[in-house]
């Protein structure tokens, strides 16, 4: 019943990873397509690795775009995708960040997954197995050839996409408490009356990117989570395993208000640090501690 949409989306997902071949840019691409009850198909969404941005564009890039999960920022109507009817197409093993955002998906009801390949990347397709999901994997020839000719051929682009890009010893962004206190105060200020906002500030300690929670303007998508915008907005030139994480919040942050996908991000890009005036819920606390080493907490009244 689902193997055309199936077949639609991995075709989509094919053909726009190989225009990002052709382009000189990474070759991984996602895409969603829904099989409505009258058996239509509709294309959902369809995304594609933005660590190097298109060709002639200004774009500094957008690293927390990979084909997965700029697929799913891509849909529009978030609140209306009927997940339970929807299959979604990846041309890579998804990474933790995707996992973690097609877990999200699996949560409302997705659980249908073609992975065209994992031999140049074995990711954490495992996990979605655990989560009860049907994954169907292709071993497509031309695209493990594609991504590993891409692999060869710009291999510290590939290190950076996949959170690997070794971080330069000494200094990093953290500076005295005067500075972080201006850092959270700033950050705060992006909040305004909304639940919670986060910035990433580089090594030298200059404001990269700074964003509110969109996930409500967005009708729930995880990608609009302020913490997976900003490390996406401090673009492709940062090694966020250098860079600091702010977050600002009025209340207590748990998984589900931090997000599942960027919890992801922070597993995947590894920030140096993460500062914060709010208290983190244990679960979050413990999730986050074997990724993040430093945390710096500030004006936090615990009970
Ligand atoms: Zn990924």
């Amino acid at each position: 019943m689902f193997l055309e949409a199936g077949r639609r989306a991995t075709e989509l997902a094919l053909e726009a990873s190989r225009r990002s071949f052709e382009a000189g840019r990474i070759p991984i691409a996602g895409a969603a397509v829904s099989l409505d009850a009258g058996g239509a198909l509709r294309t959902v969404a369809v995304g594609v690795n933005g660590r190097v941005a298109p060709p002639g564009s200004n774009s500094p890039g957008y690293p927390t775009d990979h084909g997965e999960t700029a697929a799913v920022r891509a849909v529009e109507r978030f609140a209306d995708v009927d997940w339970n009817r929807t299959v979604f197409a990846t041309t890579l093993s998804p990474c933790i960040m995707c996992t973690r955002t097609l877990l999200y998906l699996g949560g409302l009801g997705l659980d249908k997954i073609v992975i065209a390949e994992a031999e140049n990347y074995p990711g954490e397709k495992a996990r979605l197995v655990a989560a009860g999901m049907t994954v169907v994997e292709l071993r497509d020839a031309g695209t493990v050839e594609r991504m590993r000719a891409f692999a060869r051929e710009a291999p510290s682009v590939w290190s950076a996409d996949i959170g690997e890009l070794v971080p330069r010893a000494g200094g990093g962004p953290m500076g005295d408490v005067i500075r972080q206190e201006r850092m959270l105060a700033q950050v705060a200020g992006v909040r305004g009356e909304g639940a919670f906002a986060a910035a990433v500030f580089g090594p030298d300690g200059e404001r990269l990117a700074a964003c509110a929670d969109g996930r409500e303007r967005t009708g729930g998508n995880p990608t609009a989570a302020p913490v997976i915008v900003a490390l996406g907005e401090a673009g492709s030139a940062a090694n966020l395993r250098e860079c600091l994480l702010v977050v600002s919040a009025a209340e207590p942050i748990d998984v589900a208000g931090f997000g599942l996908a960027a919890l992801g991000a922070c597993e995947l890009f590894r920030p140096a640090a993460l500062l914060t005036d709010a208290p983190l819920a244990d679960e979050l606390e413990a999730a986050l501690a074997p990724v993040i080493a430093q945390r710096i907490a500030h004006g936090i009244v615990r009970p």
